[in-house]
């Protein structure tokens, strides 16, 4: 007689408990115990290892109704199984929110499929969530595809010493650019100039921004891919040339305002007479209907393994300080990728 031995698992999940405002609070958010569900034929439960931080969780205010549990993506091994393609000890990317187990019972989640985690070539696991994963795809494909930058062109940066930028930055230098990078400590820019290979990186905080980057930039700057918008946004597009191109990744000097109001600086004069090319846009755009996830980790793997790309993970250790890992990634505590390494 075949009896099935039934594991009991405590999980652990952070929900938020109401729309954040201003900067998220530690009780804007709730931790809830619960025991996973019973598997049934095709589920199979997860250990979470890695939980990425994200600025786009906060961003994620606009809209509704906003299902914030199933915000922020993990990498974790398989620990029971009744799906024979996952199987146990195989290790998965997943979006299930911030828990320390999780159950997936559908393979097309909300944002993005489970993924099986593909041969790193030896490369550390937590870059599926950084370099080899969502941040890295989204420099790759909005940098090149948006910019379409040239030999030559004058690329400039925001939030360059983040996730994504510092992959921006590089491909831009692999691509033969003159790269400037913004970024907000000294620490970050030393980081840019002297590993990264950045031609020039400016402290935003303390520089005269306008004036920094006409003396680094005196032929003006052809391509600008923007993470943090506001006034430094408005400074750099002063400076773009003539059919400049504008890729649009993120305005995280935005997220924590109310967006009912708004203020709108004055771009739009820019925008017409230097006839720039602006385009925001989402990275699932790459990843549907058709997935060219594929495509970008082969070469980003590859450049990683030349020496050609450098990462940096920026590590806050144990499930209970996802909170300040988040709070210090959206003030800049991170030098690039912000992970939460859970186990
Ligand atoms: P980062 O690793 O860059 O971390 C966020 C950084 O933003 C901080 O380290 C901080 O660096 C900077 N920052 C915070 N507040 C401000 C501010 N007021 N002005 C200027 N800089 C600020 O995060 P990611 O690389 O993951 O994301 C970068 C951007 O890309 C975000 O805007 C994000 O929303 C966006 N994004 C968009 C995607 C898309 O599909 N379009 C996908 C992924 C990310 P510093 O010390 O330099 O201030």
């Amino acid at each position: 007689i075949f009896t099935e031995r039934v594991i009991m698992v405590k999980a652990r999940k952070y929900v938020v408990k109401r729309h954040f405002q201003g900067v998220p609070k530690k009780d804007d958010f709730e931790l809830v115990e619960y025991e996973l569900p019973q598997l049934k034929p095709g589920h199979f439960s997860v250990k979470t290892e890695w939980i990425s931080i994200d600025p786009y969780f906060r961003a994620y205010n606009y809209g509704t109704p906003t299902p914030y549990d199933q915000f922020g993506y993990q990498v974790g091994t398989i620990t029971q199984s009744k799906h024979r393609d996952f199987p146990v000890g195989c290790r998965v990317v997943t979006h299930k929110g911030w828990c320390d187990y999780s159950v997936v019972t559908n393979l097309k989640e909300t944002y993005s499929n489970v993924q099986i985690l593909p041969d790193l070539h030896g490369l550390p696991v937590e870059l599926v969530l950084g370099a080899l994963g969502m941040s890295g795809v989204t420099a790759y494909f909005g940098f090149l595809e948006i910019c379409k930058p040239k030999a030559g062109d004058t690329v400039v940066v925001s939030g360059a010493a983040g996730a994504v930028g510092s992959i921006v930055g590089q491909i831009a230098k692999i691509k033969g650019c003159r790269v400037i990078g913004f970024a907000g400590s000294d620490d970050k820019v030393q980081w840019l100039e002297k590993e990264l290979g950045f031609d020039k990186a400016i402290n935003y905080k303390t520089a005269d921004v306008s004036k920094a980057l006409k003396d680094a930039a005196p032929k003006g700057v052809d391509c600008y891919f923007d993470n943090v918008g506001g006034e430094l946004t408005a400074a750099i597009y002063s400076q773009m040339n003539l059919y400049g191109r504008v890729s649009l990744c993120g305005c995280i000097s935005s997220y924590n305002e109310d967006p009912t109001t708004y203020k709108t600086t004055s771009l739009l004069p820019l925008i017409l007479f230097k006839q720039l090319k602006v385009e925001g846009f989402l990275v699932p755009r790459w990843l549907e209907p058709e997935n060219r996830m594929p495509e970008a980790i082969a070469a980003l793997a590859q450049w990683i393994k030349q020496g050609k790309i450098k990462t940096r993970s920026h590590v806050t250790e144990g499930f209970d300080k996802l909170y300040d890992a988040f709070v210090g990634m959206l003030a800049g505590e991170n030098t690039g990728k912000a992970v939460v390494k859970v186990s």
